[in-house]
């Protein structure tokens, strides 16, 4: 991909530091009200006169986080970004800043990095984001991004991972387990092409997956509809590591315990044909696949008729006491316990 005949080869030491910056960032514009001074300074200025302040990082390190044989760097600069603004908004908070740093090697040319600030640019229009700094510099071999997400929000509207109640109603949004199956598809097809580079992939029936996987999109939607439906969720958290691992965060860290029904935990129908030609188990990726970037969060139970009927909710389960334990109701009605792994009947019981 980077060597793609038809695009121009520019060495990034042509430009020298501060060229490669200003070229990468001259086509960003400011547009938040919070931003005083974006990139050019030593540092920027941001101005929250009455709200709290938000801050999140998260570094992403090709060979272990991303594989660029099959993750065009568009979409990983996207992607990036996405992670991000995810735990912004996983706080009910709003996003409204980035910054982001790289560490490149001279294998990487010029045309590369725009491809890679072209999705950052992608995901700051659509989200409204202001791209106001960052560092670069070089690296040894692969590609290392770190992105900073800044947020705000009105002092009471925080909604943290230990605050759940018992009794309160767990729900999340959108579905599970498609960016990991996504992630299934795109290794085979790796898999196929290497043996085989003729070959050309038919991806139609997996389309919905992909997507998920390679363009996945954070929740900013959520805080809004919530805040229409009058619903303050009680806890929240983003589902970046699978299902089973971000509940245990939120009862570990709030005292409770929880109760997951298998048959309310939502599934696309591309999750479950895939999984059924990969011969796994759909619930236990879901619970245990990750990278969905969905919202994880409680609710008190008065507010259940406020939420029950939206397509944008499932309610999967309910906080117990913390002695009850953290489990998975399944749908034959057993009651097993919940791991970080996410839950694996054969190796329990067989
Ligand atoms: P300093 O030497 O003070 O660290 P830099 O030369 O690294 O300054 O950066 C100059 C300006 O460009 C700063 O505003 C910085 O935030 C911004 N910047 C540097 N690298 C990046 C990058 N990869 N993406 C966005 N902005 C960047
Ligand atoms: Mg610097």
């Amino acid at each position: 991909m980077l060597e793609d005949k038809n695009q121009e080869h520019t060495s990034l030491s042509e430009l020298g530091e501060f060229g490669l910056i200003n070229h990468l960032t001259k086509y960003f514009k400011v547009g938040q009200k919070t931003t005083v001074k974006g990139v050019g300074d030593d540092a920027a200025i941001l101005e929250f006169p009455k709200e709290q302040v938000l801050v999140t990082t998260d570094l992403l390190v090709e060979g272990v986080h991303f594989d660029l044989s099959y993750v065009p760097l568009k979409h990983l600069g996207y992607k990036a970004v996405m992670v991000n603004l995810s735990d912004v908004y996983a706080m009910n908070a709003q996003a409204s800043q980035i910054t982001v740093s790289i560490a490149v090697s001279n294998r990487f040319t010029l045309e590369a990095l725009e491809e890679l600030y072209a999705g950052i640019q992608t995901a700051c229009t659509n989200y409204k984001i202001d791209l106001v700094g960052g560092d670069t510099t070089s690296s040894q071999t692969g590609l290392v991004i770190s992105v900073t997400a800044i947020g705000h929000c009105e002092k009471g509207k925080i909604a943290q991972r230990s605050t759940a109640k018992e009794g309160d109603l767990l729900v999340v949004t959108g579905d599970l387990g498609a960016a990991y199956m996504g992630l299934q598809i795109l290794e085979r097809e790796k898999a196929v092409f290497k043996v085989n580079p003729s070959n050309q992939p038919d991806l139609e029936n997996y389309t919905y997956l992909i997507e998920r996987q390679l363009k996945p999109e954070a929740r900013k939607d959520v805080r809004a509809i919530l805040e229409e439906l009058e619903v303050k969720p009680t806890s929240m958290i983003d589902v970046s590591d699978g299902l089973s691992s971000e509940v245990l965060h939120l009862c570990k860290n709030s005292n409770v315990g929880c109760n997951v029904y298998e048959d309310k935990i939502p599934l696309d129908p591309q999750v479950i044909s895939s999984c059924e030609e990969f011969e796994l188990d759909s619930t236990t990726i879901a619970l245990s696949g990750g990278e969905d970037y969905e919202l994880l969060f409680t609710i008190s139970q008065e507010d259940f008729p406020k939420i029950k009927a939206n397509p944008n909710f499932s309610i999967i389960g309910h906080m117990t006491q913390e002695s009850e334990g953290i489990h998975l109701i399944t749908r034959a009605n057993t009651k097993i316990e919940l791991i970080a792994r996410g839950w694996n009947a054969l190796s329990k019981k067989g």
